[in-house]
């Protein structure tokens, strides 16, 4: 089975996001990036099927500028095979993310897309259940588990109230959760190994999709800042205001 990994680059999870000026969105200039931690999670998966032998070729893909293609090596190595890097410059909605991977899996016929849960810094949590709608696949999001019986993908889900579990018929969309696994740090051999693997550029025309924006962002802000805390003396301090100010007692 082949597995098409989506990756994307954002703002480094270390990295204290600023809210620019203009309040036109978050500072992109000088400052680090990385590949988004569940995408990460994702790409791990991939790879240990692969060393399984349950995947015959993991693929990445990856919508975005020129330095994309630093993310794309980062997974390869990490042991993906090869790679496919969707340039564009556009800021890029789910919608349009969406459409980009569902034309990427008809070239490619994998039998899985392996996609983050949500990318940190839109947090929308969309690409994945877009894509699945827009193939018509099964979808199993929020994996905390995944297990695959012939033509069968078992998922387990982290929801709200714990975990349900799913079975998914091939082809089929599965989004990452933080629990699924501990990605690998690429080795200095694998590093090296990754330069000579393929990374084959295309454009959002060649696969014939309009990735036009639909949403207009009005402003960005940053969070209210927490006000400062107090010191007090004794517990019994303590509790009197946990019972009559804060009421949690
Ligand atoms: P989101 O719906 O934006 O929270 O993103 C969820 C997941 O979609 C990410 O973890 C990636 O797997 C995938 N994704 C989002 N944007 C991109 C992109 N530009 N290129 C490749 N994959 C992406």
């Amino acid at each position: 089975m082949k597995i098409l990994v989506a990756v994307k680059r954002v703002i480094d999870a270390n990295i204290k996001v600023r809210v620019r000026h203009d309040g036109s969105g978050v500072e992109t200039a000088n400052v680090k990036m990385a590949m988004n931690p569940f995408c990460e999670i994702a790409v791990e998966e991939a790879v240990r099927m692969a060393e399984e032998g349950i995947a015959d070729e993991v693929v990445l893909v990856s919508a975005g500028p020129g330095p994309a293609k630093e993310t794309l090596r980062t997974g390869l190595a990490m042991g993906a095979d090869r790679a496919i890097h969707i340039v564009t410059e556009e800021t890029l909605e789910p919608l349009a993310v969406a459409k980009l991977l569902a034309a990427v899996a008809a070239r490619e016929d994998p039998g899985m897309i392996l996609l983050g849960k949500q990318a940190i810094d839109d947090d929308c949590n969309q690409t994945g259940q877009m894509l699945a709608a827009l193939l018509g696949w099964s979808q199993g999001t929020f994996a905390s588990k995944i297990t695959i019986d012939g033509d069968t993908i078992t998922v387990t889900r982290e929801v709200d109230d714990g975990l349900e579990t799913v079975a998914l018929t091939r082809p089929a969309v599965v989004t990452t959760d933080l629990r699924l696994n501990e990605p690998r740090y690429a080795t200095l051999p694998n590093i090296m190994k990754a330069k000579k693997k393929s990374i084959d550029p295309l454009t959002p025309d060649e696969l014939g999709v309009d990735i036009t924006p639909r949403l207009e962002v009005l402003r960005v802000t940053d969070p209210p800042a927490r006000e400062a805390g107090i010191k007090l003396d004794t517990a019994a301090e303590l509790v009197d205001k946990l019972v009559n100010e804060a009421g949690v007692l």
